[in-house]
């Protein structure tokens, strides 16, 4: 039986890179719906391609714009505006994945409604668990979901570790996971090298193709950061078992060690479509596209431990975990203001750990219980990391 699949922001990298996975496998999944914020012009090229039953656009004069052209072809697709609409669709019965490849916070909603659901949930959206870990994994754990990381540094740890393992813990013998970061564009530079950085500079990532966002979030290491606190969750271990070394070639994509002294890892080229085409199919395989590792071609690989002081956004999120509660929330919203503030130009990249431990220090960290708490420590935090930004100009 064909599963139906929805990809919440299809228009993205991710989203790319899942339908291009999908494409290779039509007897295997259908493409029930695709959802974005209004790149129109792909959408409807990804309507032409995969013939979808229902398309969410959140932005609302984009959504009328589809329409339109689509009426005007004789297309009859069922076209849907506003976040709403992506709650909806993430839990209507007919969908068995949902892809949540929503670049945010804005991806939160819709990847919880598929958790809380009982879908097969593919993670992208690492944000979704930084903001809201505790009310996430409670949602996958009473409903049965089924959560894959798409992440490829916890895909490689879902690969790497033993099936059930959370089950019981102790007897497999973990000692940490190590996520290996590759160091983004600016690896080696000394904090002073940094200050002037831009955002093209930022954005231009040597080993990994993705959307701007995270690009920045690679730049600064507040990707690992999050990738941390995304680990902690996943995988029930506290900060003190999670560790990062830097490894520019990224092909090791993280390891697990083991109290016998083994350490098992993922290694691939880097591309997302094996973790997508993983999580996909998993616990079967499937092609992906991305052709097989060269180990004599690879020659070398590298490690090193990471500058904390060039890039203190790593130590940041390491302060946020060890907080808790509403913490790693503060820290995000913070990151994502101080990020487009960067991306705009309006504030320089080493104000950015800035404006993060600023917001962290004034707001204090209290428990999540649901969606809404975690939306007001969001709105709260975003508000107060944005006055820093305007104070800053
Ligand atoms: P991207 O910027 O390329 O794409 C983002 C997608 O989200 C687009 O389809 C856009 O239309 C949609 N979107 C943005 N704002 C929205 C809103 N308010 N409502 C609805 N849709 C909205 O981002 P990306 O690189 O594909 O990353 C997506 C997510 O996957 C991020 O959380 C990122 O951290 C994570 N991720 C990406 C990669 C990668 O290689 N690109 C790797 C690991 C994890
Ligand atoms: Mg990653």
């Amino acid at each position: 039986m064909q599963q139906r699949v929805v990809v919440l922001g299809s228009t993205g990298s991710i989203g790319q890179s899942t339908l291009d996975v999908i494409g290779r496998h039509p007897e295997r999944y259908r493409v029930h719906a695709l959802a974005a914020l209004r790149q129109i012009d792909l959408l409807e090229a990804q309507i032409d391609r995969f013939n979808p039953e229902v398309v969410v656009v959140v932005d609302a004069a984009a959504a009328t714009e589809l329409k339109a052209r689509l009426v005007n072809r004789g297309c009859a697709v069922d076209v849907q505006t506003g976040a709403d609409a992506l709650v909806k669709l993430a839990q209507r019965p007919e969908v068995h994945t949902v892809m949540a490849a929503i670049v945010g916070a804005a991806g939160l909603p819709s990847a919880l409604a598929a958790a809380e659901a009982g879908k097969r949930v593919l993670l992208a959206n690492k944000e979704a668990l930084v903001m809201a870990g505790p009310v996430f994994m409670d949602a996958v754990r009473r409903s049965g979901a089924v959560l894959l990381p798409i992440d490829s540094e916890h895909n490689a740890i879902f690969q790497s570790l033993p099936a059930n393992y959370q089950v019981n813990p102790e007897v497999h013998g973990i000692s940490h996971i190590v996520l290996t970061a590759s160091g983004g564009p600016f690896r080696g530079y000394k904090r002073e090298q940094l200050a002037n950085v831009t955002p093209e500079q930022a954005v231009s990532h040597p080993k990994w193709s993705m959307g701007p966002k995270i690009s920045v979030d690679s730049a600064s290491l507040m990707n690992k950061g999050l990738e941390v606190i995304e680990a902690h969750f996943l995988f029930g271990l506290p900060a003190e078992q999670i560790k990062v070394v830097v490894h520019p070639q990224s092909t090791i994509h993280s390891l697990v060690q083991y109290v016998d002294g083994s350490v098992l890892a993922e290694l691939g080229e880097p591309d997302m479509r094996t973790p997508i085409a993983h999580a996909l199919a998993w616990p079967e395989r499937i092609q992906s596209g991305v052709s097989l590792l060269d180990l004599v071609a690879c020659g070398q690989f590298d490690f090193a431990a990471p500058d904390l002081e060039a890039f203190p956004c790593l130590s940041l999120a390491y302060e946020a975990l060890q907080r808790g509660g509403s913490a790693p929330a503060v820290l995000n919203a913070a990151n994502e203001v101080a990020v487009a503030a960067f991306l705009d130009q309006k504030i320089a990249f080493l104000e950015i750990p800035e404006v993060i431990r600023q917001t962290l220090s004034q707001i204090p960290a209290t428990p999540l219980t649901d969606l809404d708490s975690v939306l007001r420590v969001d709105a709260r935090a975003r508000s107060y990391a944005q006055s820093l930004v305007e104070s800053r100009q």
